[in-house]
């Protein structure tokens, strides 16, 4: 779903700067030039529609913000703009329930909204957990991070805490403060990292100033931060959103170790992982089938590296549908492997030469030119427990299919 914003701004020239920053991060803009064109649109829409109102501070029909309350009562997130500098406006605003403002001081603060607005819509796929003895502190916290458009969840111990991480893996931050139901925040901490690590959940720990030691126990027992209360709002979600980018920094960095760049299937080191793992854990029957693609030099050399590359992709994009369930690999070169778990032999045979089939039969079109390609498939069902050698009885069996005429499946 593309979501709207609601532009609601007087200025010409500024409305231009804006229509173009956030039709670059592919939102629709909504323009109203004052309060009253704002609630005609309002009037004709659902507020869910909309990510968010950027919402000028001075309006010819609403000079001191009223537009930003008509927004705040709409239940709709609001970003306010402001070309008046002083400090009591400042104050004005984040005493409302505002997400953010932005002084029209410069071209970077234009970047700045930019990313802001990307956030708000990324938010609303982050869950974070609020943990505390009393539901009103609770609430006050998910009650700032719901304006910035988070899924929130709240538990006021640590069973309860742990148990809503296990069910919902949206969660990417645990806020807690040390008072909890019947222990303490710190012993939370240290139940959470057993389980969770620094790289799948972050967690900040909350104290006020009559406590301030144990912000530095908060961290010593695996927290990554610590806010110390009262703290302003700005203050607050600076923090937020830095230990939500660190985890999701580290989602991009996990998989891209853990992918092939031109077929986007996972790399040999993921699937050894994977594979390895899921054997330690004990299976009942297992077959791993590597697959090498016919003749494919010569496709390179037909058709050109660029089409082999091509052909590659689309192969890879079948196997992504035909082996949905399973761990597979683009292997390395034109080489290709899955993994079968609890499946014996005659069944995997089956699937795999479904796959040998739907290979032969794709026609790979590419500057007026089409493709066919064909594969080849070793495929062992002998219980070695351990990968390397399932791999040298599988290479042994297509190195065979090979040998006695390619696009067949030899199987041990
Ligand atoms: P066989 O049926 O015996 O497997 O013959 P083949 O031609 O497929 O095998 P060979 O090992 O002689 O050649 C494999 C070719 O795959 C050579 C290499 O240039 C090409 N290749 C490997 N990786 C890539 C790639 O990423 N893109 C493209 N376009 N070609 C690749
Ligand atoms: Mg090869
Ligand atoms: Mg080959």
């Amino acid at each position: 779903m593309k979501y709207k914003i609601l532009l609601v701004e007087h200025d010409a020239a500024s409305l231009r700067v804006l229509k173009r920053i956030i039709g670059k991060i592919n939102l629709d803009v909504v323009v109203a030039t004052s309060l009253t064109e704002a609630k005609l649109i309002f009037e004709s829409s659902t507020p869910e529609s909309f990510l968010c109102a950027v919402v000028d501070y001075s309006l010819p029909d609403a000079l001191h913000g009223e537009a930003i309350d008509f927004a705040i009562a709409s239940f709709i997130p609001v970003i306010v703009l402001t070309s008046l500098p002083d400090d009591d406006v400042r104050k004005r605003i984040l005493s409302k329930a505002v997400v953010d403002y932005i002084p029209k001081q410069n071209r970077q603060v234009f970047e700045y909204l930019s990313r802001l607005l990307t956030r708000l819509e990324k938010n609303k796929k982050v869950g974070v957990l609020v943990v505390g003895k009393r539901p009103s502190s609770r609430n006050k916290v998910c009650e700032l991070l719901n304006r910035h458009n988070f899924e929130t969840f709240q538990a006021n111990n640590t069973h309860d805490a742990i148990e809503t991480l296990y069910e919902n893996n949206l969660i990417k931050l645990v806020i807690t403060e040390n008072e909890l139901k019947d222990e303490t925040g710190i012993e939370l901490v240290a139940a959470i990292r057993k389980e969770f690590s620094k790289e799948e959940v972050s967690i900040i720990g909350t104290s006020n100033l009559r406590q301030p030691a144990l912000l530095a126990k908060f961290i010593k027992s695996g927290a990554n931060d610590y806010l110390r209360e009262p703290y302003c709002h700005e203050e607050f979600f600076c923090r937020v959103v830095q230990n939500i980018e660190h985890i999701e920094q580290i989602d991009v960095i996990r998989k891209t170790a853990n992918t092939d760049y031109l077929t986007g299937l996972p790399n040999r080191r993921h699937f050894f992982e994977e594979v390895s793992s899921s054997i330690k854990r004990g299976l009942d029957s297992m077959c791993l089938a590597l697959m090498d693609l016919d003749h494919f030099k010569q496709i390179n050399d037909t058709h050109g590296h660029d089409c082999g590359d091509v052909v590659l992709k689309e192969v890879s994009k079948l196997m992504k549908k035909h082996f949905a369930a399973f761990p597979m690999s683009r292997f390395g070169g034109e080489e290709f492997c899955v993994f079968f778990p609890n499946m014996g032999k005659e069944q995997a045979i089956q699937t795999i030469d479904a796959f040998r089939l739907k290979v032969a039969d794709k026609k790979i079109r590419r500057k007026r030119q089409t493709i066919s390609c064909t594969v080849s498939i070793g495929l062992t069902a002998l219980n070695a427990d351990k990968i390397e050698l399932m791999l040298s009885q599988a290479d042994e069996c297509l190195y065979k299919a090979k040998s006695r005429g390619r696009n067949q499946i030899v199987s041990t």
